[in-house]
C-alpha cells in the first residue's frame, strides 16, 4: 500500500500537472464543472472495491447492506431533487443513461425525432456511428438559419410525417430554453414517447431557473457533472411506473453490469448539495455571467470583427459565438483563447462551411467559474479578454496577448481552486 508517488510516479506527476494546470487557467467549456472535495472523497474511497448488481434489497451479492444506504439516498435525493416518483441513480455516464432510454422505450428499427447533431444535439441523440444511429432509424429536427431557434412547427411537421416512436428534445449546444410542454403535445398527437436529456441544464432546473421537463416528458435523463457539478455520471427519471420498471431492466442487466458504488456515493451527495441556497446562488451566477459574456460579444468592436453571438444571447449557462464571417477560425479561436489561459471548445455552427476538426464556432460556458467564485464583475472581466482575444488574428494583430494572459492569471489568482489540496 505504498503512496501513487511511489508506485507509479509517472501517473502522479500527471495528477499533479493536471491540478496545475485547472488552477492556472480558466475552464470555460460548458461541459465542465469542478466537483467539491466531498466528491472526490467519495470517488477515491473502499466503496471502488464492492460489487453490487441489482438494486438495493435486491442485489446478486452479498455484503451490499452499507453501499445500500449510499444508493437509496442517491435515489431519494434525486427524486426530491427534481420531484419525480423514480429516479435510477445507476448509469456510469450521460451516454450509458441513454442508451438505457432508449433500450428502454424503443427496439432497434424504430423512429426517433432529435436534434441533429451539427445543429447542437448529442452523439446519442442520432448520430450515424453512435448506436442511436445504427440501431435506430434516424430522424432529425434543426434550428432555424436566421434565429438560431428550434422551430416548433418543423418539429411538428416532422413527426406527423415520420411518426416517430421517441421525441428526443434536449441538447448540447443550444443557448435556448426548449418548450417542454409544446413538444409533448406533439408527441401526444403522433403517439410517442417524449425523452428529454436535461443533462447540460440540469443544475439550472434544480435552482429553479429553467423550466423542469419532468412533468411533461415520459422520461429523462441527465449527467451529474456538467451544471450540477458532481461526479461524472448519468441518471435518469420518470413519474411513469410502467416505464420505470423498463428502465431499472434495461440498466441492469441491459446495459451495465456492476454499478460504480463510489460514484453512486459521490452523486448521493451532489444530490444533498444541489438542494442548498449555495447551489442555487451559484445558478445565479452561472446563468447571469453567460448573459454578460453574451452582451459584451454582441457590442459593436466584436461585431465590427464578423463575429455574433447565436440566437442573439442566452437563457442557460452558454454563449455560442459564430465565427463564420471572423478573419479566425473554431479551431484558431480555442488555440487563441488556449494561448491566454481560458479553455473553450470550437463547435460547429449549423450548416458550417468548415470541416468537424476546424468549425466556424465556439462554445463557451460558465459554469465551472460561477463554481470558483466567479461573480458578475469578474465576468465582466473575462468577457472584455475574450471579447478583444477574439479580434485578434495572426493576419491582423490587434490584442497585446502578454496583457491579456497577466488579466486571466489576475482572475485565476484572485480564485485559488481546491486551496490546500495535494494530488
Ligand atoms: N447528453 C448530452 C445532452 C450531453 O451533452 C452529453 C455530454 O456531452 C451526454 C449526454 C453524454 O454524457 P457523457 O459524456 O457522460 O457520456
Amino acid at each position: 500500500n505504498a503512496p501513487l508517488s511511489e508506485v507509479d510516479p509517472e501517473i502522479a506527476d500527471v495528477l499533479e500537472r493536471e491540478l496545475d494546470r485547472q488552477r492556472g487557467f480558466l475552464e470555460m467549456i460548458a461541459s465542465e464543472n469542478f466537483v467539491p472535495v466531498s466528491v472526490l472523497q467519495s470517488q477515491g474511497s473502499v466503496l471502488t472495491n464492492k460489487y453490487a448488481e441489482g438494486y438495493p434489497g435486491r442485489r446478486y451479492y452479498g455484503g451490499c447492506e452499507v453501499v445500500d444506504v449510499a444508493e437509496e439516498l442517491a435515489i431519494e435525493r434525486a427524486k426530491a431533487l427534481f420531484g419525480s416518483e423514480f429516479a435510477n441513480v445507476q448509469p456510469h455516464s450521460g451516454a450509458s443513461a441513454n442508451a438505457a432510454v432508449l433500450h428502454a422505450i424503443a427496439r432497434p428499427g424504430d423512429t426517433l425525432l432529435g436534434l441533429s447533431l451539427d445543429h447542437g444535439g448529442h452523439l446519442t441523440h442520432g448520430m450515424k456511428i453512435n448506436f442511436s444511429g445504427r440501431l435506430y432509424d434516424i430522424v432529425a429536427y434543426g434550428v432555424d438559419a436566421e434565429t438560431s431557434l428550434v422551430d416548433m412547427d418543423e418539429v411538428r411537421r416532422l413527426a406527423l410525417e415520420h411518426k416517430p416512436k421517441v421525441i428526443i428534445a434536449g441538447w448540447s449546444a443550444y443557448p435556448r430554453q426548449l418548450d417542454f410542454a409544446a413538444f409533448r403535445a406533439i408527441a401526444d398527437e403522433v403517439g410517442a414517447l417524449l425523452w428529454v436529456d436535461m443533462a447540460h441544464f440540469a443544475g439550472l432546473v434544480a435552482a429553479g431557473l429553467h423550466p423542469s421537463p419532468v412533468p411533461h416528458a415520459h422520461v429523462v435523463s441527465s449527467t451529474v457533472h456538467k451544471t450540477i457539478g458532481g461526479p461524472r455520471s448519468g441518471f435518469i427519471l420518470t413519474n411513469d411506473a410502467d416505464i420505470a420498471k423498463k428502465i431499472n431492466t434495461a440498466v441492469f442487466p441491459g446495459q451495465q453490469g456492476g454499478p460504480l458504488m463510489h460514484v453512486i456515493a459521490a452523486k448521493a451527495t451532489a444530490f444533498k448539495l444541489a438542494a442548498s441556497d449555495a447551489f442555487k446562488e451559484r445558478q445565479q451566477r452561472t446563468v447571469s455571467g453567460a448573459a454578460i459574456l453574451a452582451d459584451r460579444l454582441s457590442q459593436q468592436d466584436v461585431k465590427d470583427a464578423g463575429i455574433s453571438v447565436r440566437s442573439g444571447g442566452t437563457d442557460v449557462h452558454l454563449v455560442l459565438v459564430d465565427l463564420r464571417d471572423a478573419a479566425i477560425d473554431g479551431k484558431q479561436a480555442e488555440d487563441l483563447l488556449h494561448e491566454i489561459r481560458i479553455t473553450v471548445n470550437r463547435n460547429a455552427v449549423p450548416n458550417d462551411p468548415r470541416p468537424p476538426m476546424v468549425t466556424s464556432g465556439l462554445r463557451i460556458g460558465t459554469p465551472a467559474l460561477a463554481t470558483r467564485g466567479f461573480g458578475d464583475a469578474e465576468f465582466t472581466e473575462v468577457a472584455d479578454v475574450i471579447a478583444l482575444a477574439l479580434q485578434h488574428s495572426p493576419e491582423k494583430p490587434s490584442a497585446d496577448l502578454e496583457a491579456l494572459r497577466a488579466r486571466v492569471a489576475a482572475l485565476a489568482d484572485a480564485f485559488p481552486l481546491y486551496p490546500g489540496l495535494q494530488q
